[in-house]
């Protein structure tokens, strides 16, 4: 198969100068790296495709003699292209993307282990935001050898299997990757003389006390994460992601941004209407309620709810009413309800007359049927 102009294989124009290469190759890496199209031989030959033509145009020296001969310019050699005159495909897609791809540069060494904790918040902490302080036990950098490892005084030599990279370079394929060196565990260090108190790994297991920041509103099951909170590795701590868990209140709950709460008030308050204590996330307030309120009829307080989130605003409460009806009545008590059922009728009762009507009607009809 005859191959394919460079210029061709990025889209880009003869003309082209070294950033529009670089974006041309970067976009078709994105794409075609074999990390992100695992079993996929035609997205790998693109690959190497756009990867030859990138070394060869992204050289200035390079582009020139391609510009003047073509790909006869490279044909001497026996194999042709080979990415080991370029420095290896591993350095060129460092250039370009950092660590994205596998190929991390020596170095920059994996990060410690992500840790987790499950924290239980109250109702009202969780609605309002706090900060609650947690005990994390976690690897930390050993005080007795500074983190070193070796008792203090002594040698500390490069890892001899890694050069003191910590990582160790395998061939998959076309593409160089890493790994962390087995011999020094990723620490790239040889030490003489392990340290006492941490045997020589460089930390030890402490209790740390972390402040964890929980906005107003955070939900229940919302995972906060703090950065850097995690175990120890050779390139840094990882972090620590903490799992709200919201307990529930014994008589708020939650509607969204809404406070939802049930007051219970006695038939004469309902009858007469009443001033009653209301809770709410900041304490009780005082709440008017007017005369003939029927059960299960609902109050919003407004902005008496939960922050929303980015503080633009609040909730609401809303308060349903429930009237109690007294479960144990005396003889006199019973007597005088009596007295006022007889004294009040039907009349004075809408939603009865109007469901006793209706129910009549429908008995009619079956009646009829
Ligand atoms: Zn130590
Ligand atoms: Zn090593």
């Amino acid at each position: 198969m005859a191959k394919r102009d460079y210029y061709d294989v990025l889209g880009i124009d003869r003309s082209a100068d070294a950033a529009a290469i670089k974006r041309a190759y970067r976009q078709l890496a994105m794409r075609d790296h074999p990390d992100r199209n695992p079993n996929d031989p035609a997205a790998e030959d693109r690959f190497k495709e756009a990867t030859e033509a990138y070394a060869v145009l992204s050289d200035p020296e390079k582009r020139q003699r391609y510009d003047r001969m073509g790909h006869a310019a490279f044909d001497a050699g026996a194999g042709g292209f080979d990415p080991a005159d370029f420095g290896g495909v591993g350095e060129i897609l460092e250039g370009l993307f950092g660590d994205l791809f596998g190929g991390g540069r020596a170095g920059r060494r994996r990060a410690g282990r992500d840790l987790t904790y499950e924290l239980d918040v109250d109702f009202v902490e969780a609605a309002l935001g706090t900060t609650k302080q947690i005990e994390v036990r976690r690897p930390v950098a050993c005080d007795a050898c500074d983190g070193s490892g070796a008792t203090p005084g002594t040698e500390v030599h490069p890892c001899p299997n890694c050069q003191g990279r910590g990582e160790v370079r395998y061939q998959r394929g076309f593409f160089g990757a890493m790994r962390t060196c087995h011999v020094c565990r990723g620490s790239g260090k040889r030490i003489e003389s392990p340290c006492a108190t941490c045997d020589g790994s460089g930390h030890v297991q402490r209790d740390e006390a972390l402040d964890v920041k929980l906005p107003p509103g955070v939900l229940d099951g919302a995972v906060r994460t703090v950065r850097g909170a995690g175990e120890l590795g050779p390139g840094g701590p990882g972090d620590l992601h903490v799992t709200i868990h919201i307990t529930a209140h014994p008589i708020f709950s939650r509607d969204g941004a809404d406070i939802r709460v049930t007051v219970p008030v006695t038939f004469p308050q309902a009858v007469l209407g009443a001033t009653v204590e209301v809770p709410t996330l900041e304490g009780q307030v005082q709440m008017k309620l007017p005369a003939g309120t029927q059960s299960g009829r609902v109050f919003r307080l407004r902005g008496k709810g939960i922050p929303t989130l980015g503080g633009a605003g609040k909730g609401d409460e809303l308060v349903t009413i429930a009237v109690e009806v007294p479960s144990r009545v005396n003889r006199r008590q019973r007597q005088l309800i009596a007295e006022l059922a007889a004294e009040l009728g039907t009349d004075t009762h809408p939603q009865q007359a109007s469901f006793l009507g209706k129910l009549k009607a429908l008995f009619d009809q079956q009646g009829r049927s």
